[in-house]
């Protein structure tokens, strides 16, 4: 009998009333059935909202070190059962057993960091303009917050949303992607047994539509941080903002390598294989463009194109495995769309483009990896996240046109350039339109201690993770404190 998830609300694990199911099927093999998640339905939503909301009182009179304390079991918790979860996150979402660990990690960096931020909710003291006073500022939680999270990195996002949220004191409403429930259960349960208080962290397992909306649309959430694609993104800032809610998206990305003349070619080519092909594509910070200067282009996509035939396809649960599937049928077709669209627009696929097959490979939703030359600029495959392992080569004379090329983008996550000129390094650090970016190495990648985001229409809010994770989960309070005991003189504006 496979499981039915169950939601958490208001410390209880309750099944949903609802007669809608989905089943919860590993993309490497669809005859696997994890579970079976019932979409919840506006009412037990609501409830989850309001379970939060009575538990927001009590949860913001615990010291912040008592909160961070929890967080720290979390963290060790995750260490403890980190080969399980790696697994099912494999068996989940398909990615290899490697970047499974990797996640799990970076999950409990993030989880390890937030509860040692609880021990430096600092403000700042001010000098005052007037004798015998000063100022303070004070961290305050916000209230309710909604954790919207995708399925691509179904442990680490969530994890980098609830962490920082708990440890300001907020109480949280999680709702994950509806295709990685497994996961998501795994981790509230983590949080229960670290010591989390009934009603300071709920789990909906539902559909954006219904759930998604009813918690993101209900007054009593304070703020809504949400990762996933611009589309919905958007839609939400803009339901959001106009109640006066605070809210903070992490949305797609088109990212880009720049590799100039004099780059090490063998570098260049293996870390953009790792960022185009890493995690089958489905990353918001994947390479998704190679802008690569003319006098080295040929060498260049003979040898990524050598690099993604070389890969090997398969369950990632195989250690062998270098690439895993797509999520699931519509993103597998998504993907497949992608090839066609590239094709009738006039590039040259210069390999993959099919779906991959043999043996094994079936019963799941393997895609070839796929590089695409002679791309130029206005070609959709330039332009939109395919969010597949689907590679396009742009080709330019000079560092000019790469950086112009570059930035030809709505979207401004990550980059990376590869040459050793100093002088263009820092010039492409200063005019690159991304939130992050790398030198000679990969797109992808981030630490627990360090910000994560974009700009443009990638990002909107504050930055995730590093120094500024609590930024968004904290109001900012001002005290003015005046000794003098008399009436004040000066400064009367
Ligand atoms: P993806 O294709 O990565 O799933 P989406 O943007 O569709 O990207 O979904 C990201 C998350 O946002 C998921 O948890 C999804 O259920 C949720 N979501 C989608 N639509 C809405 C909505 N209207 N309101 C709230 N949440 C939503």
């Amino acid at each position: 009998m496979p499981t039915t998830y169950r939601n958490f609300i208001n410390g209880e694990w309750l099944e949903s009333t609802s007669s809608k199911t989905v089943d919860n099927i590993n993309p490497a093999n669809t005859d696997d059935v994890l579970g079976t998640v019932r979409q919840a339905t506006r009412d037990e939503a609501r409830r989850a909202v309001e379970a939060a909301a009575n538990a927001f009182r009590e949860w913001r009179a615990t010291p912040a070190p008592a909160r961070g304390r929890i967080v720290a079991r979390a963290a060790r918790l995750m260490e403890e059962d980190k080969e399980n979860l790696a697994a099912l996150l494999t068996r989940e979402e398909g990615k290899t057993i490697g970047e499974s660990r990797g996640e799990l990690q970076r999950s409990i960096n993030v989880a390890e960091f937030c509860a040692g931020e609880s021990r430096r909710m600092n403000g700042e003291t001010i000098q005052s303009e007037l004798p015998a006073n000063f100022a303070y500022t004070i961290k305050q939680p916000l209230g309710v917050v909604a954790c919207i999270t995708p399925w691509n990195f179904p442990v680490a996002i969530p994890v980098w949303k609830i962490a920082p949220a708990l440890v300001a004191g907020n109480t949280v409403v999680y709702k994950p992607a509806t295709l990685t429930p497994a996961t998501a259960v795994r981790i509230v349960e983590i949080f229960v047994e670290a010591g989390i208080p009934k009603g300071v962290l709920n789990l909906i397992l539902g559909s954006g539509s219904e759930a998604g909306d009813e918690i993101i649309n209900h007054k009593a959430v304070r703020a809504v941080s949400f990762t996933g694609s611009t589309e919905t993104g958007i839609r939400l800032y803009e339901q959001v903002s106009r109640r006066g809610a605070k809210v903070q998206c992490e949305m797609g990305g088109k990212n880009p390598v720049v590799v100039m003349e004099d780059a090490d070619l063998d570098l260049a080519v293996e870390s953009t294989a790792q960022g185009a092909f890493g995690s089958s594509g489905q990353r918001c910070t994947a390479t998704s463009r190679a802008v690569v200067i003319n006098d080295v282009a040929d060498e260049f996509v003979r040898r990524i194109t050598a690099r993604a035939q070389s890969m090997r396809i398969g369950d990632g649960s195989d250690a062998k495995t270098e690439m895993g599937p797509s999520v699931d049928e519509s993103q597998f077709k998504t993907v497949l769309r992608y090839v066609d669209i590239g094709r009738e627009d006039g590039a040259t696929l210069a390999c993959g483009g099919a779906r991959a097959t043999g043996d094994g490979l079936d019963k799941g939703y393997f895609v070839q990896p796929t590089v695409f030359d002679n791309v130029t600029p206005d070609m959709r495959i330039a332009r939109e996240e395919v969010f597949g392992p689907v590679l396009s080569v742009l080709r330019v004379k000079d560092f000019d046109e790469a950086m112009q090329v570059a930035n030809d983008s709505d979207y401004g996550l990550s980059s990376s350039i590869f040459t050793n000129d100093a002088a263009r390094i820092f010039r492409f650090v200063d005019e690159i339109e991304t939130g992050m970016t790398h030198i000679n190495s990969p797109t992808t990648g981030g630490e627990a201690h360090i910000p994560f985001g974009g700009i443009k229409s990638t990002g909107i809010g504050d930055r995730e993770q590093g120094s500024t994770a609590l930024d968004f989960y904290t109001d900012l309070k001002v005290v003015y404190v005046d000794y003098t005991g008399r009436k004040r003189e000066g400064n009367l504006y």
